[in-house]
């Protein structure tokens, strides 16, 4: 079988990619007992059907992670993976929320990742960035105070984000957060338009003024808004298998990518949640390639997309992008 594309994964949430196997390590590493007999239970578990128990057992797996080094560790196998899948470039999304609310302080978190990203040219081939990701549906005021724990590390960080529970939660709640970031230096990003209207997104770019919009796929209902991403070229990190597994559509041959790219806007394809939601980078470009019939210039077109829609110097993207051309199906 041919090597898979290059690309760039720009919508990863590092949490997302507890497989079972690591999970139990990490648990019995920290003398916790996870409530599965084994890791085939465990597996069971991640075939759940709705939002709810997908996140009754995300946030239950997260407490297994408590030290530097557990936080290195879940990287580390993420980027081993990664690199299988043909990932040369990934901006991954943590949420420090997740982990200040359980007691572990938020330089644990960014040390501990920041220690396998470090490693990951020499030991994966991987460039990447860190995008520290704030949960909406906690209050403003949580956001800002996990801003300000975090500013000691902000050398680390490249951007910020907004994740977790859309509906109700809308991006102008973060406004002030978003200004403080941007004052700082850092690029912005935010979920919008993927169970939520497409006023979330309008919000997400004029309020909140984001580079680029994750997930998206709802602006289609939304001709105007179609129109004005097409126009300022606005990455959508668009997470197709995330989106049937979370019934955003009913099956991916509905998905509206086809129709998001034939709009002209600059989408990229990515995996969100990989080991709850049934696949890796590749898995994901794979699923579209036989769900949507995308032809090899098409999968090219997205693997230029990753890396164009990127945080990376020009010099590197440049790089990425002449793999890409060169790529053999
Ligand atoms: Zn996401």
């Amino acid at each position: 079988m041919a090597a898979p594309i290059p690309k760039a994964e720009l919508h990863l949430h590092i949490e997302g990619t507890l497989e079972p196997e690591l999970a139990f390590a990490l648990a019995e590493g920290n003398g916790l007992t996870l409530p599965f007999a084994s890791q085939d239970d465990l597996r069971a578990a991640y075939s759940f059907q709705d939002l709810q128990s997908f996140l009754d057992l995300y946030y239950a797996l997260m407490t297994v992670l408590r030290t530097e080094d557990d936080f290195a560790d879940l990287a580390d196998a993420y980027l081993t993976r990664a690199r299988e899948q043909g990932v040369r470039h990934a901006e991954i999304f943590f949420d420090p929320q997740a982990h200040t609310a359980r007691g572990v302080p938020v330089g644990t978190v960014i040390r501990g990742l920041a220690r396998a990203l470090d490693a990951a040219p020499e030991k994966h081939g991987i460039t990447t960035r860190l995008i520290m990701c704030f949960l909406r549906d906690h209050s403003a005021g949580s956001a800002l105070r996990t801003f300000e724990e975090a500013r000691p590390h902000l050398e680390r960080i490249t951007a910020i984000g907004l994740d977790s529970a859309e509906v109700g939660n809308p991006p102008a709640k973060f406004r002030e957060v978003f200004e403080l970031a941007r004052e700082a230096g850092l690029k912005c990003v935010a979920h919008a338009g993927e169970e939520g209207p497409p006023a979330n997104v309008w919000e997400a770019l004029d309020v909140l003024g984001v580079d680029r919009v994750d997930h998206g796929v709802r602006s289609m209902e939304d001709p105007k808004l179609v129109a004005r991403l097409a126009a300022d070229q606005v990455p959508l990190t668009v997470c197709p298998l995330s989106n049937l597994r979370l019934r955003v559509v009913d099956r991916l041959a509905d998905h509206p990518l086809p129709a998001m790219l034939d709009a002209g806007l600059m989408v990229t394809v990515n995996s969100d949640d990989p080991s709850y939601f049934g696949g890796y980078a590749e898995d994901n470009f794979t699923a579209v390639r036989e769900a949507l019939g995308l032809d090899e210039e098409t999968l090219r077109a997205l693997a230029r997309n990753s890396f164009q829609a990127s945080f990376l110097d020009e010099t590197t993207r440049e790089t990425y992008l002449k793999e890409v051309d060169a790529h053999v199906f």
